[in-house]
């Protein structure tokens, strides 16, 4: 049976449309990995040793700026997490007698540690189901960086914003 010619339709000539919610989207967003954060903030990870005091530790999270150190040996094998949390709560236990206890006294033994390849969804999710903010980031058994809620929640936000420019560049050109 001989074809029959059809003019083009409307539809044809129409561009592609977009959504919000692309796939695209929703893929790059669930991805992303701790390697993302660590490519842009650096392998910096400040330690402390198990022997040392909390004033030693006051002193460096005031100087650093941080929240928490890693806890480790001379090896730099991990023993353990001391956040800011960690002291606060010794200082309500022994007030005007903290700064001399040992960090080892204080740490958080059971540290929770991510790789490089985890997504930072994945990351997310552990830190507030298991209400902690920092997550040490190991490669080959060796530390190789600490990630906060902060930097995954800084990382979102920009890969949103972005989103957001290119819609914007989409709709006016
Ligand atoms: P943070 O919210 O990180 O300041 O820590 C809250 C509490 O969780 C403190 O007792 C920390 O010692 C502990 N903590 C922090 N990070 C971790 C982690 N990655 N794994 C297990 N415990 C942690």
């Amino acid at each position: 049976m001989p074809t029959t010619y059809q003019g083009p339709r409307k539809s044809d000539n129409q561009p592609k449309k977009t959504v919000s919610q692309s796939t695209q989207s929703n893929f790059a967003a669930g991805t992303a990995t701790v390697q993302n954060i660590i490519a842009n903030k650096g392998d910096d990870v400040f330690s402390i040793s198990p022997q040392d005091t909390l004033g030693k530790a006051v002193e460096l999270l005031s100087e650093k700026r941080i929240g928490a150190l890693v806890v480790t040996d001379s090896d730099s094998t991990l023993l353990g997490i001391l956040s800011e949390r960690d002291i606060v709560r010794k200082l309500a236990e022994t007030p005007g007698k903290t700064l001399p206890h040992k960090v080892e006294q204080v740490m958080t033994s059971n540290v929770e540690v991510c790789t490089l390849d985890e997504t930072l969804v994945s990351v997310l999710r552990r830190m507030t189901d298991g209400r902690f903010r920092h997550m040490p980031v190991m490669k080959d058994k060796k530390l190789v960086g600490v990630v906060t809620i902060g930097d995954v929640v800084n990382y979102r936000l920009n890969e949103l914003e972005y989103e957001a420019l290119q819609l914007k560049q989409l709709v006016v050109g």
